[in-house]
């Protein structure tokens, strides 16, 4: 019956959410000295299902910054605008096996950010959304993420002038990826509206709702709206596989099972095409830059719920 599924979820999510709490191991992200403040003991999970169902454990109506998860939720809006093949071929789809904010990995790979879900790749994807401005493009961005989230969200102003303060790794990065001409808007322009993107306030509720319109094939589970194409939708999952978790991406494929992102703020989504999004939020991240507690959080639940996409059962 419907009571006793939504027993279940509501109880897996309590059980997870106890089993985890006290987990320690890891540290905030503090190379964006704002992140290194966030009280490390918030923990929340949520559940969306595919219909639309919502289920939350925990530190779930508190904001963090969303990240690098936002990487692979704009470029949904890309995909849309420019399509699969210039994804793959003016960004490319590949693992790069190294850290987000690598450079090496774009000299190495034939001068090409790699993969959209790395910070070059992420800059570039961000540059090929146009506006008639520089504001107007940055709303156009935001207007989706809300899109997603099924709710208007907003820049964290604080976190954004710390990243903004301290992102001129970044910066180089675009420029570098601009002298190789692997930039569609001005560099700086396009770093900016980036950094912004990255600042931008979610919940772990808000997250999993995101999450779950890649699980509903591209529609918003809450909201209806159609956000992204049906046949763009195992586009964004197979990038997710390949380079959602950064150089740790096969290890979490190996464990959980299933497409992936995570943020250096602290949460971790997961899709389970047609049938749910799992997202989680905990600051602690290990030395790649995933959180502890929120990829453990989903591991368990995917073992529980038997999810891992590569089981015939
Ligand atoms: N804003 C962060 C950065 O550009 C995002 C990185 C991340 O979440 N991995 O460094």
């Amino acid at each position: 019956t419907v009571t006793s599924f939504a027993q279940n979820y509501n109880e897996l999510l309590k059980e997870t959410h106890e089993k985890f709490k006290g987990l320690n191991g890891g540290a905030n992200a503090d190379y964006i000295p704002f992140l290194a403040n966030v009280p490390s003991n918030l923990f929340g999970i949520s559940i969306v299902t595919a219909d639309g169902k919502v289920f939350e454990a925990g530190d779930t109506k508190y904001e963090f910054g969303i990240e690098s998860i936002s990487k692979a939720f704009v470029l949904c809006k890309a995909m849309m605008e420019v399509g699969p093949d210039s994804i793959a071929h003016a960004i490319g789809v590949n693992a790069t096996g190294m850290p987000f904010n690598s450079v090496i990995a774009i000299e190495l790979e034939g001068y090409s950010p790699v993969s959209p879900l790395v910070n070059a790749g992420a800059m570039a994807t961000n540059s090929m959304i146009k506006g008639p401005n520089k504001d107007a493009q940055w709303q156009i961005v935001l207007n989706h993420l809300s899109d997603m989230a099924g709710r208007p969200l907003k820049v964290l102003d604080e976190l954004y002038k710390s990243e903004a303060a301290t992102n001129q790794h970044n910066r180089a990065i675009a420029m570098l990826l601009d002298a190789y001409g692997h930039m569609w808007a001005d560099p700086i322009d396009a770093c900016d509206s980036y950094t912004k993107q990255c600042s931008v306030g979610v919940t772990a509720k808000d997250l999993a709702v995101m999450a779950g319109v890649l699980a509903n094939g591209g529609v918003n589970p809450i909201t209806k709206k159609r956000i992204l194409d049906e046949k763009y939708v195992p586009k964004i999952l197979a990038v997710m596989s390949m380079e959602g978790l950064y150089q740790t991406s096969g290890t979490w494929l190996f464990h959980v099972g299933l497409p992936g992102k995570s943020g250096v703020g602290g949460g971790v989504i997961a899709v389970v095409p047609g049938r749910m999004a799992i997202a989680a939020f905990s600051p602690p991240l290990d030395p790649v830059g995933n959180s502890v507690r929120s990829m453990a959080a989903i591991n368990y639940i995917s073992e529980k719920l038997n999810l891992n996409l590569y089981s015939s059962s």
